[in-house]
């Protein structure tokens, strides 16, 4: 394994067991490693801190391990295994009424750049390191190793899109159940690796508020709050997105949970059709996209924050429910709530946080990496 030594003073970062080295704290004093090679990372007086995957980058090293141990498939095995446990005791495992959940997520599970999600019975990778990406061998086989007779298939989702199955074969759109209701999930052909697991709990949230309101799921993608603020008993919901298979698969998955009669599908931009439909629904919820990727996209985001929420504010009824949602990790809770308020400023109304919401227990977050605390939510009352 190559080496990198860090610059004096730099190995107080390790010691705060954050899993990310910057760049500016590499002192290099051999051969630069290749992206993705696993190296083994000195303090001045060469002491050994860590091993981690390099990337020539401003997030130049993702620690895996906080010793010089290996990074083989013991290691992998005792990470999936003790993530699989956590996701037992949280009663999402063998559930009749569940069959999808997250059981790997990255620095909150020990592993920087891995997402494996779970659709019954078929085990969905995602990388997002160069470093996970070349372990991919190691990963398939101690998710066999781990998940046993349970585990059908494996596939590969990369972040351009392209997969492939690394075991068994699966096929889409393939059924799977949360908390009783029915949903269909696309890998192959889907977002992200198909479905959004993130938002199981708040989308429980959204039935309890729905009752009798007519109801618009903005950012709809496959329908998840659709279902579940119909199964409510809300009065009318339509589903927006731009996404034409997106509102397809809604209709199906809303059909299926035979919720069908009070439901529209519709294939718009959310922005154009809400200012189309001003003053007609009594409850909006807006999931957007991350609107920003990168610190140096921060700026732009919050303006879209604050131009969509500005919208939805000054569109609801009065006496509405608005949830509104961030999936942006560079946007942390506080700068979401300001832009928030930010909103309502311009928007003119009298508006009430009555609830804070963010990510369910199988999407972990280390506590020495904040940055893992990536969804924000609010519950907001429009006067
Ligand atoms: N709330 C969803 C997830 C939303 S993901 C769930 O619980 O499953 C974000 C969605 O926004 C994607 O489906 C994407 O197609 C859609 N989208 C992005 N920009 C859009 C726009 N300007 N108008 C409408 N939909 C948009």
């Amino acid at each position: 394994m190559k080496t990198v030594k860090l610059k004096r003073g730099k190995e107080k970062l390790l010691q705060r067991r954050h899993p990310w080295i910057f760049s500016g704290a590499l002192a290099f004093q051999e051969e630069k490693p290749e992206n993705g090679e696993l190296v083994q990372v000195f303090d001045f007086r060469d002491r050994l801190l860590a091993v981690g995957h390099y990337y020539n980058s401003s997030i130049a090293i993702r620690i895996l391990r906080f010793d010089e141990g290996l990074i083989d498939l013991a290691f992998f095995t005792g990470k999936i295994r003790k993530a699989l446990e956590l996701r037992k005791a949280l009663g999402l495992v063998q559930n009749e009424e569940n069959s999808v959940y997250r059981l790997v997520n990255a620095e909150g599970d020990g592993l920087p750049g891995l997402v494996v999600d779970w659709y019954n019975g078929v085990a969905v990778i995602s990388t997002s390191s160069a470093g996970m990406k070349l372990q991919e061998d190691l990963i398939v086989s101690a998710l066999k190793e781990v998940l046993g007779e349970s585990l059908k298939a494996i596939y590969s989702r990369d972040e351009e899109k392209k997969g492939k199955y690394l075991f068994g074969k699966g096929s889409t759109p393939h059924p799977v159940r949360e908390y009783g209701h029915t949903f269909l999930v696309d890998w192959e052909a889907g977002q992200k690796t198909g479905f959004f697991i993130d938002q199981r709990e708040n989308r429980k949230k959204a039935a309890a508020y729905a009752r009798d309101r007519k109801v618009l799921n903005a950012f709809s993608y496959t329908g998840g709050f659709s279902v579940y603020a119909l199964h409510g008993g809300a009065a009318q919901l339509d589903s927006v997105d731009s996404s034409g298979p997106a509102i397809d698969l809604a209709i199906k998955n809303v059909e299926l949970n035979k919720l069908a009669e009070n439901h529209r599908g519709i294939e718009a931009d959310v922005f154009d059709y809400m200012k189309d439909h001003k003053n007609e629904y009594d409850m909006i919820i807006a999931d957007p996209p991350a609107f920003a990727r990168s610190i140096s996209r921060r700026h732009n985001a919050v303006i879209g924050y604050k131009r969509l929420n500005a919208l939805a504010m000054s569109s609801i009824r009065a006496g509405g429910i608005l949830f509104t949602f961030s999936c942006s990790q560079v946007v942390d809770t506080r700068l979401f709530e300001d832009t928030i308020r930010a909103a309502a400023i311009e928007s003119g109304r009298n508006i009430q946080v009555l609830e804070r919401l963010s990510q369910p227990a199988d999407h972990p977050v280390s506590i020495y990496h904040p940055e893992g605390n990536y969804l924000k939510g609010l519950i907001l009352k429009v006067d």
